[in-house]
């Protein structure tokens, strides 16, 4: 009996060993980023980036990048820029008199530079609806949106009034609510970070040979605007924003993560540097 006892225990010895082993052996899929960029947006009246003067009498520019994440088990879009109607030879200067706008080239013809087609796509996710981030999302028609659920219906709600003709036509909707692990292995996923709009989100991913890549959506839109935690005068919800940023930095320190400004050209430049070792 005792004999029979120490078998059985050195089995269950061995056996968590070796489960011990295959958990360390896990070998992580490949995933490739690459960055295009959507639009070019001049900001004539910085100060709407504060709540309070901070920015009074500055301009800036940003770049307005969208991202093609690839991974064995399907393809991601994150963001989709201007409209392609801006895709014109001057600046467009919107109404309100605080952007002036364009895009350089249509999502055809930015993807084809990168080997890929707009029907490549299982998913489309934006880190929120505002116009500069919803520009192609109706060509994506074939993926499936992947948005959460509080943000898809303040902009095609069944009882809105005014629907965002941007994502009019899409069909293929998953709603989302909290973070989502895109393809179930911890490589890709999008994190609930709101506070500039009701629902918007990052996105994490693990590129692998690198750290893992944090692309901020509009939490932050310049490099002050992190250090100094500045909240955009139309942002929808201040504190939200504030705990957001809360959140945003303890995972980015906890996954040791490049943190990425998706509106900044010197982060546009400082990626492409990664992605290009
Ligand atoms: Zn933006």
């Amino acid at each position: 009996m005792k004999k029979i006892f120490l078998v059985v225990l050195a089995i269950s010895i061995v056996s968590c060993k070796q489960s011990e082993k295959k958990e360390t052996e896990v070998i992580k899929p490949v995933v490739k980023l690459h960055q295009l960029i959507g639009g070019s947006i001049f900001v004539k009246k910085l100060e709407v980036f504060s709540q309070d003067t901070t920015y009074t009498g500055q301009t800036k520019q940003f770049t307005d990048a969208y991202y093609v994440i690839s991974h064995p088990k399907g393809n991601l879009m994150w963001d989709a820029g201007l409209p392609e109607s801006l895709i014109v030879p001057e600046l467009y200067h919107e109404p309100s008199g605080v952007f002036a706008i364009q895009r350089s080239d249509s999502l055809v013809n930015q993807l084809k530079t990168i080997g890929f087609k707009i029907e490549d796509f299982k998913y489309f996710a934006m880190s929120h609806s505002h116009f500069d981030h919803t520009g192609h999302a109706n060509l994506m028609k074939d993926a499936t949106l992947l948005i959460q659920e509080n943000e898809y219906n303040s902009i095609a709600g069944d009882t809105l009034k005014n629907k965002d003709p941007a994502v009019s036509e899409l069909k293929n909707i998953q709603k989302l609510n909290g973070d989502y692990d895109v393809f179930g292995d911890g490589t890709v996923v999008i994190k609930y970070m709101p506070g500039h709009t009701v629902g918007h989100q990052v996105l994490y991913v693990e590129i692998g040979h690198e750290k893992p890549i944090l692309l901020t959506g509009d939490l932050y839109h310049f490099e002050e605007n992190r250090t100094s935690k500045g909240v955009p005068s139309f942002n929808y919800d201040v504190k939200q924003t504030l705990e957001s940023m809360d959140k945003f930095e303890t995972f980015a320190k906890e996954k040791n993560a490049e943190v990425i400004i998706q509106h900044s050209p010197s982060d546009f430049e400082k990626l492409q540097k990664i992605l290009n070792k």
